[in-house]
């Protein structure tokens, strides 16, 4: 089977996470602050949080922001349920916008129109959690303008997308933005095995997530609200969690750094080539904004019902029986029995709901050969013509 995403991983990588299993600290060591920077100074961010999966980076983010009881966070329903749960860890409300029809990131359009009617209702959300599905950001500068507009706060969930660009520059470094979380994952774009990131440009931030990280605790004097009792002295100052990265995890994320702009660019050749590849097939390719450098986590198609004679499943079981390892990104999330029973329903994210009936997303991985993928594009003929 030839899968839709997996790893890389070198001897460089299996060195650095050796050295670390033989160093001084198998975790709270130098391992994750080396991470942390790493990670800083490739996105252009100026504080990095390493916890042990996105999320808890979401759980964290949406907590710092001060979401709580009775507050309303929004998201997009064609995204991992971890977007909207981390909402349902601190007691709020989520909401979703949905998509847009190109793109399949959340429409500023469906945003704009749910905002006003919002404001009207006296229902504003107080957090927007953004998905870059597939590595393509959503259109932030317009995300922003709202945000300042209806006085909403905005996590990027940036799972997909470590390495790709917005308007020139790197997802992540937060002008649009009051932090952005990544994806160590697997089959993300870089891995950790499990772990994940939340960044920001908000020094108050970044210090309330980190005491969020360890139990709410904190060991620096300057931030305590009293004088230390003396040495061993730390601060308990609200209830946090155990969300901590090991240093074994952050030392395979600096050596997989070192690489990220290969993987980008290997990322790029391979979506490059299935566009040409795949460009007489009955199905709609990835579109490409203007705006937005992928980081092509995901290749998505969409087929073409009118133009295919086989149901959707069918497909899938015929790609997947023939070897390729296809997937859906999403289930939309609204449609879970556990968000049903929450009040959702079939009908509410029309969009979202069509995309779901026709997405595919096709094997792109870092290390694929072109024989994969030939394999892949000669497969996806068979089946589809
Ligand atoms: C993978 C993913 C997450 C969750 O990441 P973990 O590190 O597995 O917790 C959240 N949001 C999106 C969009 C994802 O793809």
């Amino acid at each position: 089977m030839i899968p839709y995403g997996r790893q890389n991983i070198t001897s460089e990588d299996i060195k650095a996470v050796t050295e670390a299993l033989q160093s001084d600290f198998l975790t709270q060591g130098p391992a994750v602050p080396a991470f942390e920077s790493a990670v800083c100074d490739a996105v252009g961010a100026a504080f990095g949080v390493a916890v042990n999966s996105a999320t808890s980076a979401l759980h964290i983010a949406c907590l710092a922001l001060g979401i709580g009881r009775g507050s309303r966070v929004w998201t997009s329903p064609v995204t991992f349920v971890a977007s909207a749960n981390c909402a349902l860890y601190c007691g709020a409300d989520v909401d979703f916008v949905d998509i847009d029809s190109q793109t399949y990131n959340l429409s500023i359009e469906a945003l704009t129109e749910k905002l006003v009617e919002a404001e009207q209702a006296g229902t504003l959300p107080d957090v927007l959690i953004p998905v870059h599905l597939a590595g393509q950001s959503c259109d932030m500068k317009a995300i922003a303008d709202l945000a300042k507009r209806f006085n909403f706060k905005v996590i990027e969930d940036a799972s997909h997308a470590i390495g790709a660009d917005y308007a020139g520059l790197p997802v992540g470094n937060c002008r649009y933005s009051d932090i952005t979380v990544f994806s160590f994952h697997p089959v993300k774009i870089i891995t950790t095995g499990e772990g994940g990131m939340a960044v920001t440009q908000d020094e108050e931030l970044a210090n309330t997530m980190a005491r969020l990280r360890s139990h709410g605790i904190t060991r620096d004097p300057a931030l305590m609200t009293r004088e230390p009792d003396g040495d061993w002295y730390y601060q308990q100052q609200e209830l946090g969690f155990n969300y901590r990265m090991t240093d074994l995890q952050a030392a395979l994320g600096v050596s997989q750094m070192q690489r990220l702009s290969q993987f980008i660019e290997q990322r790029r050749a391979l979506a490059e080539r299935y566009f040409s590849l795949l460009s007489s097939l009955p199905v709609t390719l990835p579109y490409q904004a203007e705006w937005s450098a992928s980081a092509w986590h995901l290749y998505i198609l969409r087929i073409k019902p009118d133009l295919i004679e086989k149901s959707q499943k069918q497909v899938f079981k015929e790609l997947r029986e023939a070897g390729i390892g296809v997937n859906l990104h999403y289930i939309p999330v609204h449609l879970q029995p556990y968000y049903a029973a929450r009040g959702f329903a079939m009908g509410d994210f029309p969009v979202a709901e069509k995309y779901y009936t026709e997405a595919i997303s096709i094997p792109l991985f870092h290390g694929m050969t072109e024989e994969q993928q030939n394999t892949v594009a000669n497969v996806l003929e068979d089946v589809l013509i």
